[in-house]
């Protein structure tokens, strides 16, 4: 008898957890000889994006393949190119460029997300993202370069496009990061741009206070009000007019979903997010689950939706593998529902914001704040060690992570 298979797109966190759970499902009916899990993605690693703003870029995409192989996960080094929710098929374009259809019972969608790119001047050739690694580390050689330009005012710049969670958590990293490449006396500027009426107006006003006394003791200036225009080699116009001499802008101006929500059936939000019913599932396409960054799903019944965030997507991967599997073996399907939210965002060497609740109510700030963000950041959303029962311990779709 051939094995239903659950294929599994993509090994983020959504993913992973996904497999891990998905795993512990049919372990737990004894089901190993019926179902098969399958996962896809260019290589078996867990990219830490949330990580990639920081100044030192190491051990940002550690390898997931002993808890695959712990588990029995099949990895395939490749991308999916094209689901057919009718037929249950994916392509899947292998790293070597060859290509296979594989036939699927479930299919779990968890490709994440994307940098949204709009369409201005110069953003393609000259502005610099972190939004996956290989962006992150070209910033990272460019900004080392720089030391061996003449001196300006165009050089000693950097322009944050975009004052959001990942903006603000970039420019508060960038002026020590700066001084550490130009030299400590080098007089380095540092400005985040939002058309927002203030940096951080959409975390609401407690978060505002406390970004802008960070922005303010760390020198950072700031635009509000404005969007970018048009970025060239050595400057960058903002709607406004204004023209800032700058070697280095970094685009931070939010995420869209994942092209391929676009091929499963149904309805989408305004990021280009797959609805999802209650169990994850794309009410549309039978046997298609979405999660991480790619599902709109409520996490309770008050109105809230998972924002494209680690903290959710290691739920959200936790129920669609349960679930996915869950229909295959006989188990009880679970709900998603996650309504603690707390976020921790990183200000550089001021420290950090701890807030809870969907009202951002600060609870911790500065040097206590940092620490739980480095705990966050170096150990809760890092793969667990490959070891079945420490892996089902936690693999619960009920298991929440938050501080
Ligand atoms: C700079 C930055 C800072 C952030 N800071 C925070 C933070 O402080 N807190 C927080 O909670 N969140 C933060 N986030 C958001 C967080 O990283 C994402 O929400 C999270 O990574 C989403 O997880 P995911 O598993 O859905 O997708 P991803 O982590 O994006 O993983 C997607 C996976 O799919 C694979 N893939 C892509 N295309 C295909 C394909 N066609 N076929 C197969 N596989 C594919 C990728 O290789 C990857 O393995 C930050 C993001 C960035 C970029």
């Amino acid at each position: 008898m051939s094995k239903k298979c659950i294929l599994i797109a993509g090994s983020g966190f959504a993913g992973l957890w996904a497999a891990i759970s998905a795993a512990r499902a049919i372990e737990l009916t004894d089901k190993q000889d019926e179902v098969e899990i399958v996962m896809v993605s260019p290589s078996p690693t867990l990219a830490i994006r949330p990580r990639l703003y920081e100044a030192v870029i190491e051990n940002m995409n550690p390898s997931i393949a002993e808890i695959l192989d712990t588990l029995d996960v099949r990895h395939i080094a490749g991308v999916v190119r094209d689901i057919d929710a009718d037929g249950k098929t994916a392509v899947i374009i292998h790293n070597d460029g060859t290509s296979e259809t594989v036939g699927y019972d479930r299919f779990v969608l968890a490709t994440g997300s994307k940098l949204f790119a709009p369409s201005i001047p110069g953003l393609d050739e000259y502005s610099f993202n972190v939004d996956t690694l290989p962006a992150a580390e070209k910033l990272e050689a460019h900004l080392q370069s720089l030391v061996d330009e003449p001196p300006s005012e165009a050089r000693n710049t950097v322009v944050i496009a975009g004052g959001g969670f990942t903006g603000i958590e970039g420019a508060t990293e960038m002026p020590e990061r700066l001084r550490s490449i130009l030299g400590r006396d080098a007089s380095v500027r540092v400005l985040i741009v939002d058309p927002a009426e203030q940096i951080g107006k959409e975390m609401g006003d407690q978060v505002v206070e406390v970004v802008e006394q960070a922005l303010d003791e760390l020198g950072i200036e700031s635009r509000s009000g404005v969007l970018v225009s048009a970025i060239e080699k050595d400057s960058v116009t903002l709607s406004s007019g204004e023209e800032i001499p700058a070697r280095t802008v970094v685009w931070s101006a939010g995420m869209r979903a994942h092209e391929l929500t676009a091929q499963v059936p149904g309805e989408k939000d305004e990021l280009g997010r797959v609805v999802g019913d209650e169990f994850l599932r794309a009410p549309a396409a039978r046997g298609i689950f979405v999660t991480g960054d790619t599902v709109k799903a409520a996490t309770d019944d008050v109105g809230n939706y998972a924002v494209m965030s680690c903290q959710h997507s290691l739920s959200l991967g936790r129920v669609a593998g349960h679930n996915a599997a869950a229909e295959l073996v006989g188990l009880e399907l679970h709900p998603y529902s996650q309504p603690k939210y707390v976020t921790c965002l990183d200000l550089g060497p001021w420290g950090a914001l701890l807030t809870e609740g969907w009202d951002r109510q600060v609870q911790m700030k500065g040097a206590d704040a940092k620490k739980v963000k480095e705990e966050i950041n170096r150990v809760w959303i890092y793969p667990p060690e490959a070891d079945k029962n420490t892996m089902f311990a936690v693999a619960n779709p009920d298991h929440v992570i938050v501080p």
